[in-house]
């Protein structure tokens, strides 16, 4: 075989975007094994063995050998269901990170103008510089709350095409008040992504009341955090019916199988399993961040979330995540945001996993 002519590697590499060149993969940077898992904001709870056991029959009677449909019609009923909206305002896909890709697809363009506000889910900022846009960070507020004084008069200033508000927000666990969501939906002249992923666990009111007022807002959600399902990939979005059919022109076919599909359903007919799961990691966020604040050394940020955000004062956070990692129990390292170096997050686990992660925590401070 004659391949003298054939490009090196570098020359077929340098005709990848520099949008994606210049990026990192995603990583959680953590064995996939951990006695004590507390770094992925997860439940801590898989679904109970009798639901297990009547998915194992839907699996048996599971077509594999079928494409499922282009969106699962029944699980986007059965969400709108359970938000009050109506089916069309429904688009389910692989997760909610990979709609988030979407709006990278269908808003943005190079040079188009995006304003986000620190410190947020890193993805937003991922997928902003992947399709080019020309971005805003605002900076957070002294406490960590979003800014919403400079992001509104940013959005207004920048004529923002596309925003994101996450709330309660990931990685700091503090909510935006609804009449500030307002605040900025008023105030932006395109879209306003908002990410309640951690809805479930925060007591305002949710979005969903704001989408007859708005037009240019997008809920995204997940069945990944409240709903127990991260390893399946579960996540929709809910918006105007119009903004769902134009979104639905970029939209990858498929994306849903079918037996996440039959997953999500069955779930989402066991209610009082959902409002069980939710109480319990309330309560054990409650006890965990009450047991984080009596320890001396440590700042702690109250949270509206299923996790806490908190600095150690006379200890390294990274010497403090090694030593915990080294006795099999994982948090999530947050120094790689600029307004949030110094600070870990644990996410709130069963009762046995918080206590062995106090207990590791004591040992080391
Ligand atoms: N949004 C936020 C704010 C998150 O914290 C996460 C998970 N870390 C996601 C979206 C992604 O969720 P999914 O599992 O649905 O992709």
């Amino acid at each position: 075989m004659d391949t003298a002519s054939a490009p090196s590697v570098e020359t077929v590499l340098n005709r990848i975007r520099s949008g994606v060149r210049n990026e990192h993969p995603y990583l959680v940077g953590a064995p996939p094994q951990a006695d004590v898992k507390l770094n992925q904001n997860e439940s801590p709870y898989d679904l109970p063995a009798e639901l297990k056991a009547e998915l194992v029959d839907t699996l048996h009677d599971t077509a594999f050998n079928r494409y499922p449909a282009e969106q699962p019609a029944a699980l986007a009923e059965a969400l709108a269901k359970h938000n009050h909206v109506a089916p069309e305002q429904v688009l389910v896909g692989n997760g909610s990170n990979e709609l988030t890709y979407l709006f990278g697809l269908a808003f943005i363009e190079p040079g188009t103008p995006v304003v986000l506000p620190a410190p947020m889910f890193s993805l937003y900022e991922k997928v902003a510089r992947l399709y080019h846009a020309d971005l805003t960070t605002i900076e957070p507020r002294a406490d960590l709350h979003f800014d919403i004084d400079a992001l509104v008069e940013a959005v207004t200033q920048h004529n923002a095409a596309m925003t994101v508000i996450t709330t309660p927000n990931n990685p700091t666990g503090l909510a935006v008040p609804p009449a500030d969501l307002e605040r900025v939906l008023k105030a932006t002249p395109g879209v306003v992504v908002i990410d309640e992923a951690y809805v479930e666990f925060n007591d305002y009111p949710p979005a969903t009341e704001l989408l007859d007022a708005y037009p240019n807002l997008i809920i995204l959600r997940t069945l990944s955090k409240a709903f127990g399902l991260a390893g399946l990939r579960l996540g929709y979005l809910m918006a105007h019916e119009d903004m769902v059919t134009e979104l639905m022109k970029a939209r990858l076919p498929f994306m849903v199988d079918r037996f996440s599909e039959a997953v999500g359903r069955a779930v989402l007919n066991h209610p009082n399993l959902l409002t069980q799961r939710v109480e319990q990691m309330q309560e054990s966020c409650a006890s965990l961040t009450q047991a984080l604040q009596e320890r001396d050394d440590l700042t702690v940020v109250p949270s509206r979330a299923n996790f806490v955000l908190f600095t150690p004062h006379t200890t390294s956070s990274d010497a403090l995540q090694d030593a915990l990692m080294e006795q099999g129990i994982l948090i999530r390292n947050m120094g790689g945001y600029p307004s949030l170096q110094g600070y870990l997050r644990v996410c709130a686990g069963t009762p046995g996993e918080n206590k062995a992660f106090l207990d590791a925590l004591d040992a080391v401070l």
